[in-house]
């Protein structure tokens, strides 16, 4: 059987090795020693000044929005997983849903400054499939309207643009180190920002915002605890073999697929890329559907990813106008990408959806 995706597990030895530590030390949670050295080592391998490490990615971004006071509306990308809308309106902020660029399906500079209003507190874009964003436009349009920029980058880890780590980007960066992503702590996720103040608020907040015997403001429980640092710790090291051997996947499906009934994002900036994904777009849902019954019937599995078009969704908003969101998330299919999928079966992938379409 073949998923879209499979998570790497290290050697089991290496990891018991961690696990004797554990049981040495009985200290099991409250940022303890392997989540500090996961901290250090992160920073380290990306280049980032601050690394939180939380329990997911989800609570990163709730955690990013509490700590720079958004409560009201918030410009994000209907293009996207859920989390990113659900962390909003989990919030209790109200979700804009600003149309994506056909081009690299990242949010749409000029569509998000048409939707400002006195109201809009945050900007919350994601870097689709680890593609960057328009990192310049949306700075500048943060920046213009006195407004913060979050990004959502739970496929980035790794990613570079403009020659530093994508995490730089915005006044706040979060990352998943869920099982499905490139890096991975089980569960898990980090929170990135150079900003000294933010930094220290996000790890009060991530503590049930205790200081000492007594609390700063209200937190939420966001640590994560000694085992799934010692993931980290153990994925860590192998994280550049991995994302070469994704590349040399992408690259089949680049040079095999038939580009002449097939769409593939773009990407606009100068980008050190992770492979996070394989994302194509067919010509209809119809066909997107034939394609995935072909797959299937050879216990192929991919996904459709993004789907649905979050602006859809009737609890997150009413209405909104995402007409390209809309149009191309049905026809989205992420196919198959991960560290020790057999080139043959990447060709027999390519044979089976060129037969199709
Ligand atoms: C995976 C993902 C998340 C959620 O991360 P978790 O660690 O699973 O909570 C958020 N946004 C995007 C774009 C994701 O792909």
């Amino acid at each position: 059987m073949i998923n879209v995706t499979k998570t790497y597990l290290p050697p089991l030895n290496e990891f018991q090795g961690y696990v004797e530590g554990i049981w040495e030390r009985n200290q099991l949670t409250n940022n303890g020693p392997l989540v500090k050295e996961l901290e250090e080592k992160l920073k380290e391998f990306l280049g980032v000044k601050h690394c939180l490490f939380v329990s997911n990615g989800t609570i990163a971004i709730q955690i990013a929005l509490k700590i720079l006071n958004v409560t009201k509306e918030v410009i994000t990308t209907p293009f996207s997983y859920c989390a990113t809308s659900h962390s909003i309106v989990w919030e209790n902020c109200t979700p804009v849903f600003a149309d994506i660029s056909p081009i690299d399906f990242c949010i749409d500079p000029k569509k998000v400054e048409a939707l400002i209003t006195p109201n809009t507190q945050a900007i919350l874009a994601t870097h689709v499939y680890g593609n960057p964003c328009a990192v310049d436009e949306l700075a500048q349009i943060a920046q213009k309207h006195n407004i913060k920029l979050i990004y959502d980058a739970a496929h980035c880890f790794g990613v570079q643009v403009n020659g530093t780590s994508i995490f730089n980007y915005g006044d706040i960066s979060t990352c998943s180190f869920h099982s499905t992503k490139v890096f991975h702590t089980t569960e898990g996720g980090a929170i990135f920002t150079d900003n000294d103040d933010y930094a220290y608020l996000i790890d009060r907040y991530r503590s049930f915002g205790h200081m000492g015997d007594n609390y700063l403001t209200i937190g939420i429980n966001g640590k994560n605890s000694e085992f799934h640092a010692a993931m980290g710790l153990c994925v860590l090291p192998k994280v550049s073999d991995i994302i070469v051997a994704r590349k040399s996947i992408f690259e089949i499906y680049d040079r095999l697929l038939n580009w002449d009934k097939l769409i593939k994002p773009t990407v606009t900036l100068p980008t050190v890329s992770n492979y996070a994904y394989y994302p194509v777009f067919l010509k209809s849902e119809e066909i997107l559907l034939q394609v995935r019954e072909a797959l299937e019937s050879k216990n192929i599995f991919p996904r459709r990813y993004f789907y649905p078009s979050l602006s859809t969704l009737k609890f997150l908003v009413e209405t909104s106008n995402c007409p390209i969101s809309d149009d191309y998330s049905p026809r989205a299919l992420a196919l198959p990408l991960y560290y020790d999928l057999a080139h043959s079966d990447v060709e027999l992938i390519c044979q089976i959806i060129n037969r199709t379409i």
